[in-house]
Order: C-alpha cells, then structure tokens, then sequence
C-alpha cells in the first residue's frame, strides 16, 4: 500500500523553513511522505546547503514554486514580499497539487501550512483536501493576533493596528505584559510594512479558521497560559533534530561545522555564543561596539556574523580587532546552532530572541542575554527575562546603542548569579519531558499523524 502523502508549505523565512522541516522530519519517521514546497529562491539555497551537510529522510521530497518577486528583488522586504506571494503563490500551489494528484495512488491527502500563510488552507480547502495550520512562534503572539479586533475595540490600536497610546496590556492575569510599542507588527519595517503585515495578520486569522487543526512549536511547560487562552491550539514542540536524533535541514547557508572542534578545546561553561538568527542588521556604530564588548568581557566567544548582518555588506571590524581576540574569539558565517548550544563549552546565549533560537536555548539549558531586533522578538525577550527569568536585557543608551560597557556589565551578571543558570535548567528539564515518550507535545504528535493517517 502507498503512503499517506502530505504537503507542508512554509512562509519563505529561514525561521519558519528549518521548523516546519523538522515536522516535515518527524511525519517521514512515522511512514508519511511529505512533499516540502519551498519558493524557488530558497529552494535554490536549501539544495546547496544540504549538498554539504544535510540530512533529509528519503520520504520527503523538496519541491518548488515561484514568490512573484524579481530574480534581483529585496526578499528581506517583508512587505513587499508578502504581497508579490498572495498575488502569485496561490494559483501556483493549487496547480502544483493538481498535477500531483493525477497520479491516484500518490493523492495528497493533508496540506500542512504556516499560518501566516492563510491563502494556502483556502487552496486546500477548494481542492477538498483536510488541513492543518503551523505556527513557529509562540502561542501568545497567536493570542495576541486574535484579539486584534478586540484591541480596535478597546480602542488600544486603531484599524491599521497603529497603537492609538504607549501603555502596558495583558491579554489575562497570567500572560506576559505586552508593551503597545512592541506589538509584533509595529517593529517591522517602515509604516507601509507594518501595514501590510498587519492587514496580513488579519487575513489570516480568518483563513485558519479553515483548519482542520492547530499545531505549534510550543509546549505546556513552557506556554500555559497563551495555551489556554487558544485551547485548540495543540502544542508538539520543541521541534529539535536531537528530539529524533537527527542532522537538521532546511537551512538557506552551509553550515561552518569547525567551529565544534573549535568548542571542543575551550574550557566547560566559559563560551559566550553570539547569533542574531537570519534577519538581524547591524549599523557600522553597533556592529563595532558589539565587537568591542565581546572583547571587553575577557572570555572565549563564538560570533555568528552572517554574510549579509551589516548594511552594505561591509563589516568593518575595530582595528587591531582579530589580532587582540584571536586566542578566545572565532567568527564564523553560519553555524550549526543546534549542536553549538548543546556543547559543554557554552555558557550562555546573546540571542536576537527569535522563537527557534528561544526553544534551543532552553531545550539546552543555556540561559540568555536578549538583544531582539524586530517583530516578536520584543515579545520572546519578555518570556526570557520577565517572566521564565532566564536570561537578561541589554539597555540603550540615549543615542539608541548598546555599548561596550553594557555588553561586559550583562555578561558578568548573568554568569556569576547562579539563578540564571538553575533556573533555566530547570525550564530545560520541564520542556523536554513533554517530548518524552509520555510527554504532552509527542501525545498531541501521535495524534496528529493517526490523524493524517484516517482516511
Ligand atoms: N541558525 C543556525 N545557524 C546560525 C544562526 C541561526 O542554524 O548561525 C538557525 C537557528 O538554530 C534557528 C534559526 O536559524 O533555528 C533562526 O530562527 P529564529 O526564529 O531564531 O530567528 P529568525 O532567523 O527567524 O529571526
């Protein structure tokens, strides 16, 4: 008999791609075939890179649509790309599937979407096709975008979700605060940005309504609150290659795997890991003054300095720079975060605090020092510190850097007070259990693939 054959289609983000890959992973393990659709454009890069180090289960097929943008376009311009995909992706992806389907025996049977990519369950739903949403962030940014119509109410933000004041708001008495000026949308790109992505976010709150059902990246342990604000909501994280014991795929950069031997000869606990995810852009002032303040903590640090994190491309490194940190201090393009936070040699995480990067740091027990850039990260920095307290905030100074001295300041903090430290081992050791074999996220799992699997 053939296997259940599933499709699953990410937002063409490098932090919603390696996620739903991981899915994609754990379906194949439990017989499913999976069709993965990536845009062209990243498809392009995820082949290149899985031809260095990748490992992907021979039941999953990488496939590819266009994103209606330009070979040469700006695919960082989040709105410019979200609106080229409604107009383009939809038509595509039903075309896709059809030509799938006129092979009986290889029928999808299940269309696993991002939910920022609502349009996706509206194809599934006009091709007769049972449907599931994905969501690689965390579950109080999904409250949050809920409630949206009752913010407008409220009067809290006006209809293009501008906030109408600065105030504080919980959505109920155990949920994190949320600050008015770092709602997700109004931290990403220019005003005509925000505007489409939350136009967007509307759109799709109606589209999931079409979802069979709902799975996260998430767990209990680790979002009880927001999960009870969205109880359908079916938590199955965290999504690790280790969960599975497996390399991870689906990354957009080959991987720079010395640095591991590098770690490996740095002493227990003593590496500050520095990355900022796949988004993040530094200005020649801060990127310096980062550089300056891994220096200035005197301890061994491994920086995860993309191609493409300055503007312009141009990473002028302080003078001398190399030369002063060239016995503690390693640089590298991309790196396979996974295993480095898993490392002994690591002793905490100076994190953008994207929602991957926060479910890996506490799947390793390594506490954080939060420097978010944009969109939810703002909201992921306030689980760290305010709320699992497991980490630090890095402060401003009047002209909007971070300085050098800050850096240091933080640094030492979070690793001589040893709650830090305990308290996300103990986080650490929760969350895990729900990935066990009688753990709540592998029960929701189960589930799910028996569900996919009826017919
Ligand atoms: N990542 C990686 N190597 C790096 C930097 C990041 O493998 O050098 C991975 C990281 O493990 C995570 C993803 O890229 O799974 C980034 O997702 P996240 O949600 O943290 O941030 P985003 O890139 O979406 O801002």
């Amino acid at each position: 008999m053939s296997k259940p054959h599933v499709l699953a289609i990410p937002y063409p983000a490098q932090g919603h791609v390696i996620p739903l890959m991981e899915l994609a992973q754990c379906l194949a393990r439990s017989g499913i075939k999976v069709t993965f659709v990536n845009t062209e454009f990243n498809h392009e890069r995820i082949v290149k890179a899985l031809s260095h180090t990748g490992d992907i289960n021979e039941l999953i097929h990488l496939a590819s649509i266009p994103d209606g943008l330009e070979p040469g376009e700006d695919r960082n311009d989040l709105g410019k790309l979200t609106e080229a995909m409604l107009k383009v992706m939809p038509e595509k992806l039903e075309a896709l599937i059809e030509k799938i389907n006129e092979t009986e025996s290889d029928k999808i049977m299940c269309v696993i979407t991002d939910y920022g990519l609502g349009w996706a369950l509206e194809v599934a739903e006009k091709l007769g096709i049972k449907r599931a949403s994905f969501l690689p962030a965390a579950v109080a940014l999904l409250s949050l975008a809920i409630n949206v119509p009752k913010l407008v109410d409220d009067g809290i933000i006006d209809s293009n979700g501008i906030p109408l004041k600065h105030q504080v708001i919980q959505l109920s008495p155990g949920m994190p605060e949320m600050s008015t000026a770092n709602f997700a949308w109004t931290c990403i790109g220019d005003i005509a940005t925000q505007k489409i992505m939350f136009q967007s976010i509307r759109l799709n709150n109606k589209s999931a309504k079409l979802a069979d059902r709902l799975i996260c990246n998430s767990s209990y342990e680790l979002e009880h609150e927001a999960l009870t604000l969205v109880p359908n909501c079916l938590p199955i994280g965290p999504l690790l290659a280790s969960n599975r014991l497996g390399k991870s795929a689906g990354y957009f950069w080959p991987e720079d795997s010395d640095c591991l031997t590098w770690l490996d000869q740095q002493p227990t606990n003593s590496v500050i890991y520095v990355a900022f995810g796949s988004f993040t852009v530094f200005d020649q002032v801060q990127f310096q003054e980062l550089a300056l303040g891994l220096e200035l903590t005197n301890r061994p640090f491994l920086w995860v300095v993309r191609q493409d994190m300055t503007q312009d491309n141009i990473k002028a490194y302080p003078k001398g720079f190399h030369e002063r940190v060239k016995n503690r201090g390693k640089m590298v393009s991309w790196a396979p975060q996974q295993k480095i936070l898993s490392h002994p040699s690591v002793s905490c995480f100076l994190s953008h605090c994207g929602w991957n990067s926060t479910i890996e740091g506490i799947s390793n027990g390594v506490p954080f020092l939060c420097w978010p850039y944009f969109a939810d990260q703002f909201l992921n920095q306030t689980y760290i510190c305010d709320y699992w307290g497991i980490g630090l905030g890095l402060d401003k100074d009047n002209s909007g850097i971070i300085r050098q001295e800050e850096i240091r300041t933080k640094v030492e903090l979070l690793l001589t007070n040893k709650c830090y430290k305990t308290r996300t081992m103990n986080l650490q050791s929760r969350t895990m259990s729900s990935v066990t074999e009688k753990g709540c996220s592998q029960k929701n799992f189960k589930n799910f693939v028996n569900w996919i699997k009826e017919t």
